[in-house]
């Protein structure tokens, strides 16, 4: 469920309260992999610092830029992570999207043939 500003599970792992296995690094984002993997390589990419960014959804105009880093990123560690072949990328928005973690998060999944359309 969204929460009010209490720091997410995704701020501790940015202050590094807990752990996670971090792929990426940069002043404005983090990608980590995910604990619980959908695919043989699946990693998040999450911006640092919230801002308001709790959701897709919530994006305003001052995020357009930060949007654009993101999406940027998980290409390029896709890249890293050799997977030249294809990739997906996914946004899980609100409660129909199946959001769990209510700090945007952007899910690359690959490393394998994936099916389409997902459930
Ligand atoms: O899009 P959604 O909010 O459902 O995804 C949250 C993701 O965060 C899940 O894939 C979950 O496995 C991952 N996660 C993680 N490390 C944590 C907590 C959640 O990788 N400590």
């Amino acid at each position: 469920m969204e929460n009010s500003g209490e720091p997410t599970i995704f701020d501790k792992i940015v202050a590094k309260e807990i752990p996670a296995t971090v792929i990426y690094e940069d002043n404005l984002c983090l990608a980590f992999r995910d604990v619980a993997p959908q695919a043989k390589t699946h990693f998040l990419v999450i911006p640092k610092i919230r801002a308001g960014l709790t959701r897709l959804s919530n994006a305003e105009e001052e995020h357009k830029a930060l949007l654009g880093h993101l999406l940027f990123t998980a290409q390029r560690v896709a890249k890293d992570e050799g997977l030249g072949e294809g990739f997906r990328v996914v946004i899980n928005d609100g409660v129909q999207g199946c959001q769990s973690v209510y700090h945007l998060h952007l899910h690359v999944l690959g490393g394998q043939q994936l099916t389409w359309p997902p459930g």
